[in-house]
């Protein structure tokens, strides 16, 4: 385990976004890696920013130039990491915070086993679809996608996936000090 590269994983909607957002300004040094995906964007959501957002032939291309570190096809979407930023951000002394799914993280690990995983978890299976319908970024059946795979990805992640530190997001304010301290040098 190492202080240059953060995972974390969550469940869609358990908060990690918000989280991130929440603390990572506070952290100069650390830049957050901007996946690739074929999802389309959320309202709000900019290119380059948010996401690469590319077309299924895009992001194939992508995967036949070995350009991406892991990939994985969640909730019916690719995403993957993109290689060249990873490696540019390292070069230059900076730390990286990355958000993948739990499967993709395992692909990830094969990369950089010294890695440090984060899982983010809601307080409740209630919670969590509360929280997915209350964001009103997702249509019904996406939720129930994502709320069935949730069930999934936190099983795999307890039994074998690798994380160091799990955040119960409750009370937000809570959990974003627990990530503060995470992150600290
Ligand atoms: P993720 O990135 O994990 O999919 P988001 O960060 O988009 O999740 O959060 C999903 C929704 O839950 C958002 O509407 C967000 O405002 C809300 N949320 C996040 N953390 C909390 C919390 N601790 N308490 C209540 N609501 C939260
Ligand atoms: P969302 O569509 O809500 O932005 O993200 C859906 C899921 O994709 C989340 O579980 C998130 O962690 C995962 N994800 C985002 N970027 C990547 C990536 O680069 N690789 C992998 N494997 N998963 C990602």
């Amino acid at each position: 385990m190492n202080n240059k590269l953060f995972v974390m994983s969550a469940a869609s909607g358990a908060g990690k976004t918000t989280l991130k957002d929440k603390v990572i300004a506070e952290f100069p040094d650390i830049v957050y890696s901007i996946s690739a995906t074929t999802r389309k964007p959320r309202e709000g959501e900019v290119n380059g920013v948010h996401y690469f957002f590319k077309t299924k032939e895009e992001f194939e291309q992508l995967i036949k130039e070995n350009g991406l570190i892991e990939w994985n096809e969640v909730h019916g979407n690719y995403y993957g990491t993109p290689k060249f930023f990873v490696e540019d951000m390292l070069k230059q002394g900076k730390r990286v915070l990355f958000d993948l799914d739990v499967f993709g993280k395992v692909n990830f690990d094969k990369v950089y086993p010294e890695a440090t995983g984060i899982l983010i978890l809601p307080p409740s299976e209630e919670e969590l679809e509360r929280r997915l319908r209350g964001r009103g970024t997702d249509p019904e059946d996406v939720i129930q996608l994502r709320l069935a795979n949730a069930k999934k990805e936190m099983e795999f992640a307890k039994s074998k996936g690798k994380y160091e530190y799990t955040i119960v997001n409750d009370d937000l304010e809570k959990a974003a000090d627990e990530l503060r301290a995470i992150l600290k040098k």
